[in-house]
């Protein structure tokens, strides 16, 4: 119903690049506007949607909104940003979920090398059948894949070495602890070197403070995403953001030219 009645929205969280902080993507992430109920989050009814199988029409309109609006935003101030969306096991058990990718991406006219699918570290691989091949199919699409929440799941050095990624994303429980627990600096440091040694960038998750930014970017993580940059913001809010970076951007040449 909250899907027909649209209650629901995706949201936009900026990922940035270490070096510049200039915005390279954006997370997609869902929320449920109820009624009466307010700001229904992710966190609460994605596991009630995954178990009586909503998930499935629910991620496709997810990645459908998604992609229409990285492809509006990409024509609009000409930034090749990378759209992330989160996939769900449910999803990936779907024997059809390449084609559905594909039809997305002809569907809103995005080039596919700009959309990202996130899988979570805590899925047990082992119930999903033909992942391997479903991860790779989306692949030859030229679509990216991340690992999220890595360093949460029970996955074996083996499984990471073969799991077809581009990036591996930092989980926010490690990057809290940065400044605070020197195990998990320890974890992230490691996490970040293996990552590197593999060939996969690796994106921090729950960046919430300078000190996190300046760890991260000693260690040459590539990317951050967080509260220290910026909420999840409605598309509207998101698009303002470009609108505001856009002026910055062009303002700054000029300025520079002046006596
Ligand atoms: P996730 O994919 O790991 O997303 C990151 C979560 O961290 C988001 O929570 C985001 O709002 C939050 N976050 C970002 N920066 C910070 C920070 O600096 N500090 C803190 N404390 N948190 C931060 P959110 O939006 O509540 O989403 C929770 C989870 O729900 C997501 O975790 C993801 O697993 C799931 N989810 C969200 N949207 C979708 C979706 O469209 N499909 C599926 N299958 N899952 C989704
Ligand atoms: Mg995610
Ligand atoms: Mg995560």
């Amino acid at each position: 119903l909250a899907e027909k009645n649209g209650e629901l929205r995706v949201y936009y969280q900026p990922q940035v690049e270490t070096e510049s902080e200039d915005i390279s993507g954006m997370e997609a992430l869902i929320r449920w506007e109820h009624p009466e109920l307010g700001m229904i989050s992710p966190g609460f009814f994605i596991p009630l949607a995954e178990e009586n199988g909503l998930i499935v029409p629910i991620g496709e309109w997810v990645l459908r909104t998604a992609c229409a609006d990285a492809k509006r935003w990409q024509e609009r101030f000409g930034l090749n940003l990378r759209i992330s969306v989160n996939l769900s096991a449910v999803q990936l058990r779907q024997q059809n979920l390449v084609q559905v990718v594909q039809q997305v991406l002809a569907e809103t006219g995005l080039e596919s090398t700009q959309l990202d699918l996130e899988v979570t570290e805590s899925i047990n691989v082992k119930s999903i059948p033909n992942l391997m091949e479903t991860l790779h199919g989306i692949r030859e699409l030229g679509c990216k894949i991340s690992i999220d929440d890595f360093g949460t799941g029970q996955s074996s050095l083996d499984y990471i070495k073969r799991f077809p990624a581009d990036r591996i994303k930092i989980d926010q429980t490690f990057v809290r602890n940065i400044g605070v627990d020197p195990d998990d600096e320890a974890i992230v440091r490691a996490t970040i070197g293996m990552a590197h040694s593999l060939n996969r960038a690796v994106v921090a998750e729950g960046v919430e403070i300078e000190e996190h930014l300046d760890f991260l970017r000693a260690q040459g993580c590539e990317e951050l995403q967080g509260y220290l940059f910026c909420r999840p913001l409605p598309a509207a809010s998101f698009e303002n953001l470009l609108v505001e970076r856009e002026k910055v951007f062009n303002r700054l040449p000029s300025e520079e030219a002046l006596p």
